[in-house]
């Protein structure tokens, strides 16, 4: 492979692609078209001295999904540099911060799930609107995200390269053309033969000046996707699979190396963007084992807003940043390039979290965009489903029961009942994304309920599924529930009630188990409904893998929709179904 057909490589990105393919091609490798028409910086140029360096500028977003419209509630605000919550993000003042940020030496990359879990204005159409955004914004390339597989990798591959979904069929706004810009991945691999599923690294000629990057996504992805997003996939060790890769970037003069890595870690609430998380995690252990040649590492996942100034492998200083969720931080990174070594001065790195805020005039083109989807999407969001007489609030009310977790339960066993033969039903507390609010806002309160509401309470798009477990198996999957990393309470139908004693040891919480009111046995066989995330083993419920006679039926939000229609107006239930001794 020639220097020229690598950069091809990285600038346009395929399918498949072994290490060994890549590892051709002499130290030095330019990424110009036109090569001879460039002179080398070894030539002396006594007459006009040129400066050592050249500045690069990244401006950085991660964890979009798909927030065309400014975000509301918590997930529209943030706390700015002097500790003030400001309301921040949306696709026009994303669009009118860009611009007042970006030079000529700018690149605009991300960190993953910028796609996947979005409201409907996206979700409705597969988020190609929201790709289309991020190419009107200049994105150059992104880490992949666990989110992005939540469709699979068939699904993401179109989303690149275009083409009309193969069920849905074209969106309003005809045949998708797909992204100007690639997802990368150094640490995704075809189980069949090892290659990769994504480009692992993009290159960018910058001021005659070579910037890579190089592409990670957190090897939990599996536990996290449903089994059915990440099917025929490896996801492996982030740093052994970045290291890889930056070693052969190198011996490709490639020395200026930045990670675009969708793992991080928490801060504590509320501080300011600019500060470090003072809990190292998962991505704190990336960040300081990747090999010293890479001078940069910014990362996503946990929606967080961080710049944290950790140590390479060699000792020297190299910056960790991360900036929050939903477009309501830019990273802005300066740094200069020394054209001798081609390698980042990492001294001159200035890494700096800027709030998305919205006292900026929102961009005109960038509204319009947004105005036109939202009009697509108007008759299926506005559609009326059902009633309710008061809020159904998604906040526990009840170690960790809430009204609306137990409406959904409900309408998960009604639509699994036929066919799946399910007696209880479960539901992950983190798969419900907002309340069900009585009144709307520019509404009188009338308490319907419309599809874009429901849809934003569910947004995912999960398929239900019903197996079969045994009394000692559910008990066993009821202690999950509790442990030292997390508390997930399950959301359950009024068909299942149980002790939880919240005094005791993990893994000796619940007792007094009954389905329909009767005590359960160890051997009893139990058919339980829950979504494919679930039953797939999601959020460390591993129990749910032992379960048999696995059925699938209807998509959660259809289950419902029809559960509203069937039932309007729902009043919020009494959250009694767990017995709380705390
Ligand atoms: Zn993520």
């Amino acid at each position: 492979m020639t220097p020229a057909s690598l950069t091809r490589l990285a600038l346009v990105g395929v399918a498949a692609v072994s290490l060994t393919a890549l590892a051709i091609g002499p130290a030095g490798a330019t990424s110009s078209h036109h090569p001879s028409n460039h002179p080398s910086h070894h030539q002396p140029s006594h007459h006009h001295p040129e400066p050592k360096t050249v500045p690069v500028r990244l401006l950085s977003i991660n964890d979009f999904h798909g927030n065309l419209e400014p975000p509301t509630g918590s997930g529209g605000r943030i706390t700015d540099e002097t500790g003030t919550q400001v309301d921040a993000g949306g696709a026009a003042y994303l669009a009118t911060h860009l611009k007042q940020m970006r030079d000529k030496n700018t690149v605009v990359v991300a960190a993953g799930d910028l796609i996947g879990a979005s409201p409907l204005i996206s979700a409705a159409y597969h988020d190609e609107p929201t790709v289309a955004l991020l190419d009107k914004l200049g994105l150059a390339t992104s880490a992949v995200g666990n989110h992005e597989f939540d469709e699979g990798i068939d699904e993401l591959n179109r989303i690149m390269k275009g083409g009309c979904h193969p069920v849905d069929g074209c969106s309003p706004a005809g045949t998708w053309k797909g992204s100007s810009f690639d997802y990368l991945a150094a640490n995704v691999l075809k189980e069949k033969n090892g290659d990769y599923a994504l480009p692992p690294f993009y290159v960018k000629k910058i001021n005659g000046v070579k910037v890579g990057f190089i592409g990670l996504v957190t090897q939990t992805t599996p536990t996290i996707v449903t089994a059915a997003g990440i099917k025929g996939l490896k996801f492996t060790e982030e740093v052994a699979a970045a290291n890889k890769v930056s070693k052969l970037l190198a011996r490709q003069g490639v020395k200026a190396q930045v990670v675009l890595m969708h793992e991080g870690d928490n801060v504590a609430p509320n501080q300011s963007p600019d500060a470090c998380p003072n809990t190292p995690g998962a991505g704190s252990r990336i960040a300081q084992g990747l090999d010293a040649q890479v001078d940069l590492v910014i990362s996503g996942h946990s929606h967080q807003a961080y710049i944290c100034k950790t140590k390479d492998p060699a000792g020297h200083d190299r910056y960790f940043t991360q900036g929050s969720s939903f477009g309501r931080v830019i990273t802005q990174i300066d740094f200069q390039v020394d054209k001798k070594t081609d390698d980042i001065v990492r001294s001159s790195v200035v890494p700096d979290n800027h709030v998305v805020t919205r006292t900026v005039t929102p961009d005109p083109e960038i509204t319009a965009f947004v105005q036109t989807w939202k009009d697509r999407v108007s008759t299926v969001a506005n559609r009326p489903i059902g009633s309710i007489t008061a809020n159904l609030g998604r906040n526990s009310t009840n170690g960790g029961e809430s009204a609306l977790g137990d409406v959904i339960a409900d309408a998960q066993l009604e639509g699994t009942k036929v066919g799946g033969n399910a007696e209880i039903a479960l539901m992950n507390p983190g798969g419900i994304r907002a309340d069900l609010t009585f009144a709307q806002s520019g509404s009188e309160g009338d308490g319907v309920v419309t599809y874009g509401e429901a849809f934003t309470v569910q947004p995912f798009n999960n398929l239900m599924q019903a197996v079969t477990l045994t009394g000692a198996q559910l008990d066993a999957l009821l202690e999950q529930q509790w442990s030292a990393t997390a508390t997930r309470v399950l959301q359950q139908s009024a068909t299942l009630t149980y002790t939880a004693n919240l005094t005791q040891p993990f893994g000796s919480r619940v007792s007094n188990i009954k389905v329909n009111g009767v005590a359960v046995t160890d051997t009893q066989q139990i058919r339980v409904a829950a979504n494919n995330f679930l039953v797939g083993g999601g959020d460390g419920f591993t129990v749910f893998t032992q379960g048999t006679d696995l059925w699938s039926g209807p998509l959660d939000i259809d289950a419902f929709v029809a559960y509203m229609g069937a039932h309007s107006p729902i009043a919020p239930p009494v959250t009694d179904r767990i017995t709380v001794i705390q």
